[in-house]
């Protein structure tokens, strides 16, 4: 259930265990604007920030967000996708940057990266286009094992209450939101649909099982765009592409993460050659503006660290 990160990722790995796996997403994630769409479309979409909705991936509001991707995951991407990363090299003019020496991620004063025994590499790409290129691969190499039902929403789980399990969904087309909706057996369920997954109640009215959950409510504001970085003059910022100022509340509520998501290529010499994602952040405090330019710049002057 969900065909995003984690639902690829999934399936992907049961291909070793599993004959026939079926995905069941309710966006149209197969459609020609995400498989047919050239690295440089996909860069476009994502620096217009057309909006998820309009691409028909409304299920991932959060798709433009700057994401960090754990060193771990990373590893793993790679041992079920071995292409993966000569892809995004190569193809989506991505990059590897070193955590040791082109990052500076600083909390509360402290460099945090300062004194790593073990380099880590920090993969430069956007939520949205390495999301879009996990799919690609995951049909060229999974694709007779996996068979997609898009535009189709789980809506209940199919149980035997007397034997205690869950042997199957309904799901329904979304397109046809009247007609009835259809079974679909497995041996093996994976609720990868995120942070709206409705499996927590379904259980609940089926088995009147209570899966232990807590809610956070928590305030934070962030803004992210796209640009390109320009020299500084110091050397100390112009040599490191991640640049990390995190929070600290409730002493410190604002901060900055710049994350480079693409090479570009420019005869201008004061630029970095890097397309970044700038995301300001705020806690308990007052949120960056998103109305102007201009604004976003006072706020900055203002809340910021002058470093
Ligand atoms: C603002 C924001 C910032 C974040 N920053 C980070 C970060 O920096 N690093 C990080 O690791 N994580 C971050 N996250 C979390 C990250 O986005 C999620 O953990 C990640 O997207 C989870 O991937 P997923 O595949 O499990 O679920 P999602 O990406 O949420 O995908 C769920 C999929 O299931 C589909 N779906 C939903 N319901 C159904 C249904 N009933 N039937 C069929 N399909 C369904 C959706 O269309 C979607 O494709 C952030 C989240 C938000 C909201």
């Amino acid at each position: 259930m969900g065909g995003s990160i984690g639902g690829i990722v999934t399936a992907a790995y049961l291909t070793k265990y599993f004959k026939r796996i079926t995905i069941i997403e309710s966006d149209d994630v197969l459609s020609d604007t995400f498989m047919k769409s050239t690295p440089n479309q996909l860069l476009d979409y994502r620096c217009r920030l057309a909006s998820p909705t309009s691409l028909g991936r409304s299920g991932v509001s959060q798709m433009y967000h700057s994401h960090v991707l754990a060193g771990e995951g990373y590893i793993i991407l790679q041992e079920l996708f071995p292409q993966l990363k000569d892809k995004l090299l190569n193809e989506y003019d991505v990059r590897d940057y070193s955590l040791k020496t082109e990052c500076r991620f600083v909390v509360n004063g402290f460099v945090l990266n300062q004194d790593l025994t073990e380099d880590f590499l920090w993969l430069g790409i956007d939520r949205f286009t390495l999301e879009t290129v996990m799919r690609k691969e995951l049909c060229l190499q999974y694709g007779n094992q996996i068979e997609w039902k898009c535009n189709s929403r789980v809506v209940q789980l199919i149980v035997d209450q007397s034997l205690n399990i869950v042997k199957g969904i309904k799901y329904r087309q979304k397109h046809h939101v009247d007609s009835s909706s259809i079974d679909l057996y497995g041996d093996f369920i994976i609720d990868c649909t995120g942070r709206n997954t409705s499996s927590v109640k379904w259980l609940k009215e089926r088995f009147n099982l209570i899966v232990p959950t807590i809610q956070i409510h928590f305030g934070a504001g962030y803004v992210t765009f796209v640009g390109e970085r320009f020299k500084t003059g110091d050397p100390s910022l112009d040599s490191k592409h991640i640049i990390g100022y995190g929070l600290s509340p409730p002493d410190k509520n604002t901060g900055v993460g710049i994350i480079p998501i693409h090479e570009i290529k420019t005869m201008d010499e004061n630029s970095l050659g890097t397309l970044s994602t700038f995301t300001l952040q705020c806690a308990n405090y007052e949120y960056p503006p998103n109305d102007s330019y201009e604004n976003l710049l006072e706020w900055i002057k203002e809340k910021l660290d002058p470093e």
